[in-house]
């Protein structure tokens, strides 16, 4: 019987982002300078695909430090970002530590830390629990950070000076979710300072902005990326918020329901900025399986950002 068509809209930009890059290259580069074990705190970046590759090639994944013996071994913390009471433990115990945080989330931690050297209250936009976040409110002492989550928060919000505040928000959040929140934060406290836009990074803009534009056109949107990786599940909300019926968020074409994906005739197909194109290439030949498919690429824009590695790992020589 002949396959039925199918027309997979392919969204672009998708998938990894110059930090994932990153993070990525200095495990492997690391790998590559001092040998095996590399120790990793946290998923390096949230893929289980990306993690058990890294696993296979020498790296140790921990939760914490205290997992770590001591020694010379290297230890990379994750392009979340830590607190900044995990550098400072790791040194105690003096441990190579190798900071594979993805500068832009720097970014954030130094605008938070500037805010603070001026005395201001810091309001931050995320996700309760996200390693970013973790990440971020560790940059300063208990109290100095106030998380929000959404417009409602940020309508209930109790301050201690109205006119001592800045907002900063996660990397990874949906912009237009984010414009609510920091336009009831601009209204009740109209001196509250923040970022030009907000401090959502180019590759979840990018991500997100590319989803809305097949959204009007597909029946069903699939998002490869981890149940845990922030800006994948927004992409599965921006997709369904803009005109698609449908929003999945897929890790492996095996966990596709293919009860569940009869009658199809258009798909969108993405990945978070964590998800490596080989899976994407994955779920297009799992339709093939089922489809006589069509490939539509859409590109809203290039992407050329790239961030250098740390040093140690550029010029090649191992730590003392
Ligand atoms: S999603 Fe954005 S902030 Fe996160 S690692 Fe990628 S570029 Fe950096």
């Amino acid at each position: 019987m002949a396959k039925p068509d199918l027309t997979i809209f392919l969204a672009a930009p998708r998938g990894f982002c110059a930090g994932v890059v990153r993070a990525i290259d200095i495990v492997e580069r690391a790998l590559a300078l001092y040998g095996a074990p590399v120790y990793v705190r946290h998923e390096i970046v949230h893929n289980k695909f990306v993690v058990d590759d890294l696993a296979a090639k020498g790296a140790i994944f921990v939760d914490e430090l205290d997992e770590i013996p001591d020694g010379d071994r290297p230890v990379v913390f994750s392009a979340h970002g830590v607190p900044k009471s995990v550098p400072a433990a790791a040194a105690a115990r003096k441990l190579f530590q190798i900071d594979a945080t993805c500068p832009l989330v720097t970014k954030v931690h130094m605008e938070a830390l500037r805010h603070h050297g001026e005395g201001l209250e810091i309001i931050l936009i995320g996700h309760r629990g996200h390693p970013e976040v973790i990440g971020t409110m560790g940059q300063l002492p208990a109290g100095a950070i106030t998380l929000i989550e959404t417009a409602r928060d940020a309508e209930e919000l109790q301050v201690r000076d109205p006119g001592k505040l800045a907002y900063v928000t996660q990397t990874t959040l949906s912009v237009d979710d984010t414009k609510d929140v920091i336009a009831v934060l601009q209204r009740r406290f109209p001196s509250i300072r923040g970022p030009f836009k907000e401090d959502i990074c180019y590759a979840t803009t990018n991500r997100q902005e590319a989803v809305k534009s097949i959204a009007g056109k597909i029946e069903l949107l699939l998002v490869v990326g981890a149940p845990n990786s922030s800006n994948s599940k927004r992409l599965v909300e921006v997709g369904v918020k803009n005109g698609c019926r449908r929003g999945l968020l897929v890790q492996r074409a095996a966990e596709l329901d293919w009860e569940t994906l009869q009658d199809l005739a258009t798909i969108g197909l993405t990945a978070g900025a964590s998800a490596p194109e080989v899976l994407v290439n994955e779920i297009i030949d799992a339709f093939r399986e089922h489809y006589n498919v069509r490939v539509e690429n859409v590109t809203l824009r290039e992407e050329n950002v790239s961030f250098k590695l740390p040093r140690e790992l550029r010029e090649g020589q191992p730590a003392a």
